[in-house]
């Protein structure tokens, strides 16, 4: 494998991951995405840069990142040990070395995100690369967004491929054609995230316009099934189901009938190669997460589907002659 010292930012690397693509795989999770979406299940993911985040309960006022903090930027308070005011504050959240959370001991302060090189992240990658073999896994990149970092991107995917190791890039499809394009020279499978087909809620519940997000996914249809069969790149389209928001009918008739166009689009030798759906039924898990980073958690009112719910939304799904799966 060649030698890279490109960087980029990430939040987490999980490895034996068994829902990100299919087999074993390692999932690269980068920080920083465009969109806000209002189930977020990995909020630490939507900030680009690197921070810390601070538990009061866990501290047992050792003053470690109190004297570690080259600008002395932390004050004891009442409830806890803080940046002393709003200025300050802000100097942390800008900060590049977050020292002050390596040195805790009791994980009380904790940094969320690091910069890595693309060579450690390939090393860490490569040591599960007999389980991918024998599972017909691989690494997936995921997020937050994976193309917002393109160019590290495409160095892990090379690095990978270089190797045999299967890619997969989980995507919001928020991006320009031509980085998506790029990047799909070295992917195998794309998990592509297809919320909802109305632009005026979907900018209401992710805070971005999908017309970019469908004009890719049919661009990159077309460009996927204008390979040659020897050639097994696929998309699993990937549907969170959120209850009140994008369950309904029209939405859901939409969307089957939308994936179920990309499949006459263009070129038609490979035509199976779009037709898989993956419905996620949304749950309320992350909610703790919200809670530790200090972020609002909105959708309080927002119940799991029931399984009568998932398999209306599967039948009415699989009438347009999708696979559709479910989690
Ligand atoms: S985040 Fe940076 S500036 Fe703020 S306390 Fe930690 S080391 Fe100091
Ligand atoms: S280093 Fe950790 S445990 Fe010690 S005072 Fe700071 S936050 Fe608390």
């Amino acid at each position: 494998m060649m030698h890279n010292n490109k960087t980029c930012t990430i939040f987490d690397i999980k490895r034996y991951a068994i829902h990100d693509g299919p087999g074993i795989r390692t999932t690269i999770f980068f920080k920083g995405c465009p969109l806000s979406c209002l189930w977020c299940h990995n909020p630490e993911g939507i900030e680009p840069k690197p921070k810390t985040i601070y538990d009061p309960k866990k501290c047992i006022g050792c003053f470690a990142c109190v004297d570690s903090c080259p600008d002395k930027a932390l004050k004891v308070q009442q409830n806890g040990i803080y940046p002393s005011d709003e200025d300050i504050l802000a100097l942390c959240n800008s900060c590049n070395s977050l020292i002050c959370a390596d040195v805790c001991p009791t994980k009380s302060r904790e940094r969320v995100g690091k910069i890595c090189s693309v060579d450690d992240i390939l090393k860490e990658v490569q040591k599960d690369i007999a389980f991918y073999e024998e599972s017909d896994g691989g690494v997936t990149f995921s997020g937050g967004e994976p193309l917002m970092q393109w160019e590290a991107l495409i160095e892990l995917l090379k690095g990978c491929k270089s190797v045999d190791i299967h890619t997969a890039v989980d995507t919001t499809g928020f991006s320009s054609w031509s980085i998506l394009k790029k990047v799909a020279q070295f992917t195998d499978l794309f998990l592509f995230d297809l919320k909802m087909l109305d632009d005026k809620k979907h900018k209401i519940y992710t805070g971005v316009s999908n017309k970019s997000i469908l004009e890719n996914l049919k661009q990159l249809a077309i460009l996927i099934k204008s390979q040659n069969s020897s050639v097994k790149q696929r998309i699993i389209i990937r549907m969170p189901l959120i209850p009140t928001i994008n369950d309904d009918e029209a939405n859901i008739e939409a969307t089957g009938k939308f994936i179920a166009d990309l499949e006459d689009l263009e070129d038609n030798r490979c035509n199976s190669r779009v037709k898989e759906v993956n419905l996620l039924p949304y749950h309320d898990f992350q909610r703790s997460k919200y809670l530790k980073f200090g972020i609002d958690y909105k959708p309080q009112n927002i119940l799991a589907p029931t399984q009568e719910q998932i398999k209306t939304v599967q039948e009415r799904l699989e009438a347009f002659d999708l696979t559709v799966s479910v989690g």
